[in-house]
């Protein structure tokens, strides 16, 4: 059932202190893939809510939500989509800031990969701050896409990521 899942998710997502930087507790998703069943109830748990209205494209967020957002697609018979860093992607993109701790740093996408009118699920691992998953939204939005929403394995809820996306259909399945 939907608890046994979620428990069987948490149980494989690892805390790692201290990393990349001290005072940063990173959420280590490497067990949740290295664990079949734990994987599928992920997918899974990420795109149920957006199965009955349907999805066209799947937008996963540089580097771990290529990782879900790929069997997401999948799922969903949509198209899948990635959004990387500035410089990463061959032909012409669609470029959009955001802040970063020090600085700031640029998410692209492919600016002909969202039809027009198209519905667009976008997705990642942890939101913490927001400001990728706020670039990417407004990525979608540009090119032309409806955001049906935006799914994450886990929330970081000491930090204003919620907030930031306070516009978008925010789906966490966990939240710590
Ligand atoms: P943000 O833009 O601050 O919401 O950060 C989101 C991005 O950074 C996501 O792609 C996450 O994979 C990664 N991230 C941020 N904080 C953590 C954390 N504590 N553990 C794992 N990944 C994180």
């Amino acid at each position: 059932d939907g608890a046994a899942a979620l428990e069987l998710i948490q149980a494989h997502i690892r805390d790692v202190p201290d990393f990349p930087r001290p005072g940063v507790l990173f959420k280590d998703i490497t067990p949740l893939l290295n664990h079949p069943q734990a994987f599928a109830a992920a997918v899974a748990g990420l795109v149920d809510p957006f199965r009955a209205g349907g999805v066209d494209h799947v937008v996963g967020l540089e580097a771990r939500g290529f990782i879900f957002g790929a069997p997401a697609a999948l799922a969903l018979d949509a198209g899948f989509v990635p959004a990387r860093k500035a410089g990463k992607l061959p032909a012409d993109t669609l470029g959009q800031a955001y802040d970063l701790e020090y600085g700031t740093a640029v998410l692209e996408i492919h600016a002909d990969a969202i039809t027009p009118g198209s519905r667009v699920l976008v997705l990642d691992d942890v939101l913490a701050t927001g400001g990728t998953g706020r670039a990417a939204v407004d990525l979608v939005r540009r090119a032309g896409g409806t955001v049906v929403g935006f799914s994450v394995l886990m929330e970081l809820s000491a930090l204003p990521g919620r907030e930031k996306l306070s516009d978008v259909e925010l789906h966490a399945l966990l939240s710590v």
